[in-house]
């Protein structure tokens, strides 16, 4: 019980390449008839469980509001859909961030999923495009060596419970598969993707979580990983076949029963944002900037970079964050 099973998923999603639609045409409407939401399954004997999900439309989503890139959509992606299918393994109104931070190019990555299925993603480098595309969407030389934190919040619970490993390769699903070993003990398989046209739109997103319970005997552990050498894991091109969860994780539980649990939260896009967090974020700007900005006499439109949405920040909101900057100085 010391390691994760072998590699993931790392050679098919290497494989994603911009360009890599073939079969665009004849898929199109594959995701329309699969409903969103994060399937979850338990082996009859439950000493395994698996959570499966269709994330087309979110990442879809994700991509136009910040009109993302082919790179920072896949790491945003990947980061989304790891989220979801964690928090749907966890109970009502908690939540879990993935935090990605490297010293490449792309930087940091963060991505909030919560059990009823609203998710929100981000990158502070959305238009990156790396030197050369013809070595596919990998995102190890993009994203670099950093850590990976996962926190967990619970309702009414003050601080979230944070766990930080150190990246595997930084293409999130073996760093989240190294998080589950390090910080609980789990033995998992991870297997993240996203496909996109040639135009570099979403074309397809999805992953897999299968995890195996502390304790279990070797046997099971031996016959998933023999299924899994034998096992399709390109788990978005899957989805733009029209695989169903279920199909996506039959062959990888082969021998085992099993059974789908109730989870009935549609999967979306869903920032929480609201106009006082805008007013905390403006505080950073400082009683200098801000006096100037006050002295301008303008209101100033802010947009929240996760989902979009406007807001007007007025002269005398402005003003009130500076002067209360400037009393608590003065404390
Ligand atoms: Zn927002």
């Amino acid at each position: 019980m010391t390691s994760n099973f072998p590699k993931t998923s790392a050679k098919t999603e290497n494989s994603e390449k911009a360009g890599n639609a073939q079969s665009a045409e004849n898929t199109a409407d594959t995701n329309s008839e699969v409903d969103n939401r994060v399937h979850r399954f338990i082996s009859n004997d439950l000493t395994l469980r698996a959570a499966v999900v269709n994330s087309t439309a979110v990442v879809r989503e994700m991509q136009v509001l910040q009109k993302t890139y082919p790179l920072p959509t896949v790491a945003v992606g990947r980061c989304m859909t790891g989220a979801l299918l964690m928090a749907a393994q966890l109970k009502n109104g908690q939540s879990v961030g993935v935090h990605m931070r490297g010293n490449g190019a792309l930087g940091t990555i963060y991505a909030e999923a919560h059990f009823e299925g609203d998710v929100r993603g981000f990158t502070h480098s959305p238009q990156y495009q790396p030197p050369n595309y013809n070595e596919g969407l990998s995102l190890h030389k993009a994203v670099g060596n950093g850590t990976l934190t996962v926190s967990r919040q619970q309702p009414f619970q003050k601080q979230p419970h944070y766990g930080t490993v150190d990246l595997v390769n930084g293409e999130v699903g073996d760093d989240i598969a190294h998080y589950l070993n390090q910080s609980h003990q789990i033995r998992s398989l991870v297997a993240l993707g996203v496909s996109l046209s040639q135009s570099g739109s979403v074309e397809a997103a999805g992953g897999l979580l299968l995890e195996v319970m502390p304790g279990v005997e070797d046997e099971i552990v031996d016959l998933v990983m023999k299924n899994r050498n034998e096992s399709r894991v390109d788990i978005s091109q899957m989805i733009k076949e029209g695989f169903s969860p279920q199909q996506i994780l039959e062959p990888l539980l082969k021998g085992i029963p099993f059974s789908s649990l109730d989870h009935p939260f549609t999967v979306r896009y869903s920032c929480p944002c609201d106009k006082e967090r805008v007013l905390r974020a403006i505080e950073i700007l400082g009683v200098k900037d801000l006096t100037e900005m006050v002295d301008d006499g303008e209101p100033v439109p802010v947009v929240c970079q996760m989902c979009g949405k406007p807001y007007d920040v007025t002269v005398s909101d402005m003003k009130d964050i500076r002067d209360r900057l400037h009393r608590n100085s003065l404390n």
